[in-house]
């Protein structure tokens, strides 16, 4: 019986978010401690490289976006969620975070303390990350959680533009995506999803459907083979 249409994909179901977005955003939310450590990490100092006549420390060669790497470092701005969108440049890695962690914090009335401007979580990327995802089941029925997804979701896109850690992609051997009949069902990583389409948007299998699709070949292959 479906009742609701989920918030972010529209799909119609028994809770405001379906499972298929519910653990999208969950996977999403498990990658950026991780992250948040490569893009520091891309700033630390080490002991003298090639070229460093002096051997004395300095800072890695610059990488890629180094610029957005500082931006994303930068303290947390002040400011509310909804103004980040006009910032220019990424939006710091913790101003994010920080933003969510009190809108729950506050909506929910997690503590007694909360006084405007006063973190009832530790301000580290880990402990805010831990807040969210502790939360995750009451802010999938908030109306606001395709704006959270699509935060959080930017936030790590751009974090791996700098980190160049692009999400691996697997081919999927021997499987016809249902709708283009092609051999271009892939699996890429931490999209929350099992397998999709290189080619179709729409096609995508959570680990249910996917299970069903190689069940499906698998029988269809030993009918062929007589087996
Ligand atoms: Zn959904
Ligand atoms: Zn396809």
């Amino acid at each position: 019986m479906s009742i609701y249409e989920c918030f972010i994909c529209g799909t119609p179901q028994e809770s405001r978010t379906c499972p298929q977005c519910f653990s999208r955003i969950r996977g999403v939310l498990a990658q950026l401690p991780e992250q948040y450590a490569y893009l520091l990490a891309s700033r630390q100092p080490r002991q003298g490289g090639p070229g460093d006549g002096r051997g004395g420390k300095r800072l890695h060669a610059p990488l890629p976006g180094r610029e957005d790497t500082l931006n994303m470092l930068g303290p947390a701005a002040r400011q509310s969620v909804t103004d980040g969108r006009d910032q220019v440049g990424p939006t710091p890695f913790a101003a994010v975070l920080e933003g969510w962690c009190e809108a729950v914090s506050y909506e929910r009335g997690l503590s007694a303390r909360y006084t405007e401007g006063l973190m009832t979580v530790r301000r580290d990327v880990t402990s805010m990350t831990r807040r969210l995802t502790d939360h995750l089941d009451w802010i999938s029925q908030q109306d606001w959680v395709p704006d959270f997804f699509e935060e959080i979701q930017e936030l790590l896109t751009a974090t791996k533009r700098i980190t160049l850690t692009e999400p691996r992609r697997v081919a999927i051997l021997g499987v016809l995506c249902p709708s283009c009949g092609e051999q271009r069902l892939m699996k890429v990583e931490a999209s929350g999803w099992a397998a999709q389409c290189r080619d179709c948007p729409a096609v995508k299998f959570d680990d249910h459907d996917y299970d069903r699709l190689i069940k499906d070949r698998v029988r269809g292959l030993q009918e062929l083979l007589g087996t």
